[in-house]
């Protein structure tokens, strides 16, 4: 699957790199905080089981799953939210953490979704951030990566709901606007 799919544009060491310099920051950034860190799947999995053992201060896990309809070109600016949160964020610090943002419309849609629960503060961490797609503006305040516009795949990133597992991140260049391979 490595040799079909993807020119790699993020090792497995620089991302291991990266993310230990995130956690740092993010550990000093929310000592002594009631942190709880928000993954939103499926895409975030790979990028927060790394980014949450590489923040060394007690916090909280969550999850949201979420899913967009529309295509990558022509987003309809729902996001869904298939799955809530089972934790309590009142009075806490969330940080959420993304896969990618690239729209921005699903970072901008769950802050303002979470914020009506009174969430002491809101913060996002992305792996990766796209900016020349940006439709919506929003404040992304931990990015891993800026990469190009670009369809990428990999560390929990998809191509059809497969090649979320490839240890790397790869970009797929034969994709058209609606994410589909020519
Ligand atoms: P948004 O456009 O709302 O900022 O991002 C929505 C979602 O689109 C992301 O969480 C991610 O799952 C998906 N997405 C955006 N760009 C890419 C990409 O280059 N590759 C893959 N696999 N998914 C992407």
């Amino acid at each position: 699957m490595e040799r079909i799919f993807g020119r790699p544009i993020v090792t497995q060491e620089q991302m291991r790199t990266r993310i230990k310099d995130l956690g740092r920051q993010i550990a000093s950034d929310y000592a002594n905080k009631d942190l709880i860190l928000v993954g939103i799947l499926k895409g975030a999995f790979a990028f927060y089981a790394d980014l949450a053992r590489a923040i060394r201060i007690p916090l909280r896990v969550d999850f949201l799953v979420v899913s967009s309809y529309g295509s990558r070109a022509k987003t309809s600016g729902k996001v869904k939210m298939v799955t809530d949160l089972t934790e309590n964020i009142a009075g806490r610090d969330v940080l959420l953490v993304e896969d990618i943002v690239d729209s921005g419309l699903t970072a901008q849609h769950l802050t303002k979704t979470l914020s009506k629960r009174k969430p002491k503060s809101i913060k996002v961490c992305a792996l990766l951030n796209k900016p020349d797609r940006r439709q919506v503006t929003v404040h992304v305040d931990y990015v891993g990566f800026e990469i190009p516009d670009k369809y990428v795949i990999g560390y929990g990133l998809d191509y059809q709901q497969k090649y979320r597992n490839l240890p790397y991140l790869a970009v797929l260049d034969q994709v058209d606007e609606e994410g589909e391979a020519t």
